[in-house]
């Protein structure tokens, strides 16, 4: 393989976490692997909610940490739930002064939004449901104007290499030729910031390209990977047949839009005290149990919306219209989908992974702040802090340069894309058998469909960074024998007492309760 060094920073991917950690890295030159165009192929262009932050006098960073602690079910680690909802102010400042168009009151406070399981009205919003693409857009901007930062669009990485340990170089290609070969990248540092696992599963909200693979490229190369197993769902995705589904944002029940079933009854009231508003993997429970029942569930705004809908939320509103709905006369078919992983690479407060030179920032990483359920709107403000935090981090460990050349790539014929048919198989057992609710029986058949395909479609590296990450979610599920926030075990239905504990593990170790289950049935 053709091998190319240079004195960047390679941040691999192009969403909020990468575009931030790039302009905090400034003047230190970086170069960012980016699949798609910028604003496209990022989770965090399609951010609805906003980004939740304490701003009202009578919130605060504690009561924020609280709400953190009391959603991810005994699971989230206390010093970091208040290590980022105490900066949290701190950065939507930021974000306003490098052009973030956030939504303001007549005397220019700003609109906060309520979301589930928050105590207080917190989140800070743009245009409505426009938060992720405008803070996108301001971000882009800055990039194209910063000198130090070259994009690489188009390009994708597929491979870590290591060498004692440590991590020496990442393989790039094309990521849009079926065809191209790799190019061995070797750094200064490596900055991984790729985003999320959601796109595994059949029904996500997640855009195309997020399909754990960063987090599997991490893990093949012998990263520890903790709370594999804590996927969320999003309980109001909208269920009109497209492929990744299109969200209703949480901000819509914030509102008191209610969910009922196709016999129009209001079936939260009966479930938890705060209804509508319950912690998200309580309301997806209980949206999968009415799918389940052929109930037919369905988001209701036309009562406390009505035509306000276009305008106060005009993504969902242009969801609905393309799918000839109307809103404001109808209700809105929903289902729950894999939205969010809170697992993924373990990284310790300074952003670092368990492989030297390594760093991780966003979905991609598993810090601690998410426990077994994310609160709503803390994954874009994680990411934010985690940038920072990396960018900081790795300014000690790296000679100080503000020059390098650009890199002028051209890669080779002779690489394999993955089977299309294989990706749906794996896609449509993650949700039937790792999905919102699980069995033992279920996570097993998975685990041995996973080693079949990877057997039979070993020669692409992006499948088998697909599958490493599945089986990691699969086999972590197996081996957490009770039901914990959005882990719903229907074999263990009760939570282990005690407080709840953070899973570790290794691909190693995932791969090899997948050979003795594989071996149980031969
Ligand atoms: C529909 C939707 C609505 C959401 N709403 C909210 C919200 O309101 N508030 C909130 O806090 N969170 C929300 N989230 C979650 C939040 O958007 C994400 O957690 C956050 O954006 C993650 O940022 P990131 O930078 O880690 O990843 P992303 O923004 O997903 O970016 C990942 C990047 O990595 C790239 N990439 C992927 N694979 C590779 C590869 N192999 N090589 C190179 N690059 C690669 C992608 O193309 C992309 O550029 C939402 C998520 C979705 C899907």
């Amino acid at each position: 393989m053709t091998s190319l060094t240079t004195d960047r920073i390679i941040i691999i991917g192009a969403g909020l976490g990468a575009l931030y950690a790039a302009l905090k890295l400034a003047p230190r030159p970086v170069v960012m692997i980016s699949p798609e165009t910028l604003g496209e192929g990022a989770s965090s262009a399609w951010a609805q909610g906003g980004v939740a932050a304490a701003m009202d006098a009578a919130d605060s960073p504690e009561n924020h940490a609280r709400d953190t602690v009391g959603a991810g079910a005994g699971t989230v680690d206390p010093k970091v739930a208040d290590l980022v909802t105490r900066e949290a102010r701190d950065y939507i400042l930021d974000l306003t002064s490098l052009g973030t168009p956030f939504d303001r009151t007549e005397d220019g406070a700003y609109v906060l939004s309520r979301e589930a399981a928050h105590s207080f009205a917190r989140v800070v919003r743009v245009k409505g449901d426009q938060a992720g693409a405008e803070i996108m857009g301001a971000l882009i901007e800055q990039v194209r104007e910063t000198p130090s930062i070259q994009v690489l669009e188009g390009s994708m990485a597929t491979v870590l290499e290591t060498t004692d340990g440590r991590v020496t170089g990442v393989a790039i290609q094309s990521a849009d030729s079926a065809r191209s070969g790799q190019i061995m990248l070797h750094g200064a540092a490596v900055l991984l910031a790729g985003g999320g696992s959601g796109g595994l599963y059949a029904l996500t909200t997640n855009p195309p390209r997020i399909r754990g693979q960063v987090i599997g490229m991490a893990a093949r190369a012998g990263a520890k990977i903790s709370d594999a197993e804590f996927v969320q769902f999003h309980p109001t995705a909208m269920d009109v047949g497209e492929d990744p589904a299109p969200l209703a944002t949480e901000a819509l029940r914030g509102e008191g839009a209610i969910l009922i079933n196709k016999h129009g009854e209001r079936f939260m009231t009966a479930i938890h005290p705060d209804a509508e508003l319950a912690p998200r993997d309580v309301v997806a429970r209980a949206i999968f149990a009415e799918v389940q029942a052929g109930n037919r569930p369905m988001l209701d705004t036309r009562k406390v919306l009505g035509e306000r809908i276009k305008d106060l939320f005009p993504s969902v509103a242009e969801y609905c219209a393309r799918n000839g709905i109307d809103p404001a006369t109808q209700p809105i078919p929903v289902a729950p989908a894999a939205h969010y992983h809170m697992g993924g690479i373990a990284t310790d407060t300074s952003g670092r992974a368990s492989l030297d030179g390594l760093w991780v920032c966003g979905e991609a990483s598993s810090t601690g702040l998410h426990g077994a359920n994310r609160l709503a709107s803390n994954g874009l403000l994680e990411a934010l802090v985690y940038a920072r935090i990396c960018a900081e981090d790795i300014a000690t460990h790296i000679p100080e340069t503000t020059d390098a050349p650009q890199l002028n790539i051209t890669y080779p014929e002779g690489g394999t894309a993955p089977d299309e048919t294989a990706v749906a198989t794996l896609r449509r057992v993650m949700t039937d058998h790792v999905g919102v609710v699980r069995h033992a029986d279920g996570l097993k058949q998975a685990l041995r469909i996973l080693a079949q395909l990877e057997q039979d479609h070993g020669d692409s590296p992006s499948f088998l960074n697909m599958c490493a990450t599945a089986t990691l979610i699969a086999a972590s599920a197996l081996q957490r024998e009770e039901s914990r926030g959005a882990h719903e075990r229907s074999d263990f239905p009760d939570a282990l007492p005690g407080p709840g504990t953070r899973s570790h593990t290794y691909l190693t170790e995932a791969r090899a309760l997948r050979d003795q289950i594989c071996k149980e049935n031969a």
